[in-house]
């Protein structure tokens, strides 16, 4: 046995074995003499330049590529042989090449000497690189257009890496942040978070990364790099490209934070403006409701004095109608309360409420108004209502104003025929009040304007109750609307979203 389990062969035998393995090569081989003479052209170099072996064997290697490597050939060739330095030899390089069609096209060249021959011979191994080349073009191409996506997207756009580091910004969020690109490179998404919601951006962050969820939508405050503010909506999603990977959208929101800031202010001004306005046309009724408590208590009080007069005055008695005083001053000053609660002038502030508590508070402080307008009221008020996240004493205020217009539309019926009916229930993505009255109903042809400001049809009227409510209730992602449908006198029914988990 030879070297590397071969028989030693006969150099024939040897030459045939050769032969075989050229042939069966994939790569094209070519091997030359030192005047650059084809004299071995495998069935491979035919598939690649579509020539057959006969039509090359014996004619100059430069046949097989385009000029000036053709004409420059022989020339290359020289300088090897006299000992120049040699530019190709050993070394695999990208050429050029020429098929028989005339057609050119990129190969690699690897090119050696067989050691030990003379005249010298040299081989060239050829591979076809066209279609390599085709989707390294493509490839290039596409990373372009990427590249043009990038830079020229109106939103910021990064890839960041599981640290959170960015390695890959785009000019939107340069301008966005204010930073460079190498600066936001050399930092992470939570350094350009505000500090207070820096724990919120990692628990997003980190169950997008570890699969919990698959992308993530975070309204976030970032801090721009002159120390301002700005308030962004991050979009991002996890991909996987060697290594994992998070893909970022960033939306600069803070204009309209800050316009949804002055309009909540504005329709918390107009709310306020308005309980005021209500207040005013229920001040009879409240003058009334205060005067019930205090004309109480004066008689209580005179009662004390004729028992004092007595001369020796029955304790107990003395006892309970001082007590009964207490109690009247305890009521006058409830509903002081409520009012002072009711047109408070605070900031506007949503919590997770029950609806069900917030008709009963209002059926509460209407309570007087109803009774004197003689108005039966019937509640049918669910047990399964999904919370709503609400500033309760907005909805209060739609609320009452619902209940108030109801008792005015029914001024006129028999006191028996004055009925008010509130419904509750749960809707398909929220929670439903229904304010029912057995009035005349709105006129067709007021019921278009309904909403609008200073539509009435009352004297006194202002016509901004109904406009209001339902701007309030716009604010709070509901929808507050009057159905056609109802059988007798007017409804109007009022949808709040469930509150979010
Ligand atoms: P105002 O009470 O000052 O008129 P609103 O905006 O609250 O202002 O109501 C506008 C108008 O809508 C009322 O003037 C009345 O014509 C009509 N309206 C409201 N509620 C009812 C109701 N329950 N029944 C009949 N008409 C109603």
């Amino acid at each position: 046995m030879g070297v590397n389990g071969t028989h030693p062969a006969a150099p024939d035998e040897l030459a045939a074995r050769y032969r075989s393995i050229i042939e069966a090569t994939v790569d094209g081989v070519i091997i030359i003499d030192e005047h650059g003479t084809i004299e071995t052209f495998n069935r491979a170099a035919e598939r690649i330049f579509g020539y057959t072996a006969e039509e090359v064997l014996g004619r100059n290697v430069s046949l097989l590529m385009p000029e000036p490597d053709a004409g420059r050939h022989d020339a290359y060739m020289q300088r090897s042989l006299g000992g120049g330095e040699p530019r190709i030899i050993g070394i695999g390089r990208q050429v050029l090449g020429r098929r028989k069609s005339g057609e050119t096209f990129p190969l690699e060249l690897g090119v050696g000497e067989i050691a030990g021959l003379a005249p010298r011979r040299f081989i060239g191994t050829v591979r076809d690189i066209t279609r390599r080349r085709q989707l390294e073009d493509a490839l290039a191409a596409r990373e372009q257009e990427l590249t043009q996506l990038l830079d020229n997207a109106p939103i910021g756009i990064f890839a960041a890496a599981s640290s959170g580091r960015l390695v890959q910004v785009n000019p939107a969020l340069c301008a966005l942040t204010g930073y460079s690109a190498a600066e936001l490179l050399a930092t992470t998404v939570s350094d350009l978070t505000a500090p207070e919601d820096r724990d919120y951006l990692r628990e997003a962050y980190v169950a997008v990364f570890e699969g919990e969820r698959s992308e993530c939508q975070c309204r976030l405050r970032w801090m721009h790099r002159d120390g301002s503010i700005i308030h962004v909506e991050l979009h991002a999603v996890a991909v996987e490209s060697g290594s994992p990977l998070v893909i970022g959208q960033v939306l600069n929101r803070t204009e309209q934070v800050r316009s949804e800031r002055e309009s909540r202010e504005i329709s918390a001004r107009l709310a306020h403006a308005g309980r005021v306005s209500t207040l005013g046309e229920m001040a009879s009724a409240i003058a009334h409701e205060i005067n019930q408590p205090l004309t109480a208590i004066s008689a209580f009080a005179q009662a004390c004095c004729r028992l004092l007069d007595q001369g020796e005055p029955d304790q107990a008695m003395l006892r309970d109608t001082l007590e009964s005083i207490g109690a009247q001053a305890l009521r006058a000053g409830d509903v002081v309360r409520r009012i002072r609660g009711f047109v408070s002038n605070r900031e506007s502030a949503r919590v997770a409420s029950d609806l069900n508590q917030i008709i009963a508070a209002v059926l509460e402080f209407a309570d007087f108004d109803l009774r004197s307008h003689e108005v039966q009221v019937t509640t049918r008020l669910a047990d399964d209502l999904p919370t709503v996240l609400v500033d309760p004493l907005q909805i209060q205020q739609v609320c009452l104003n619902l209940v108030r217009n109801a008792i005015d539309a029914m001024d006129a019926q028999p006191a028996e025929q004055r009925r008010l009916e509130i419904v509750t229930a749960r809707g398909s993505n929220g929670a439903t009040l229904s304010c029912s009255d057995s009035g005349p109903g709105v006129p067709a042809d007021m019921r278009e304007r309904l909403f609008q400001p200073f539509q009435t049809t009352k004297a006194e009227g202002m016509g901004m109750g109904l406009s209001i409510s339902a701007s309030i209730v716009a604010a709070h992602g509901g929808r507050l609307r009057y159905a056609d449908d109802a059988a007798n006198g007017a409804s109007f029914v009022m949808n709040l979203p469930a509150a979010l988990d």
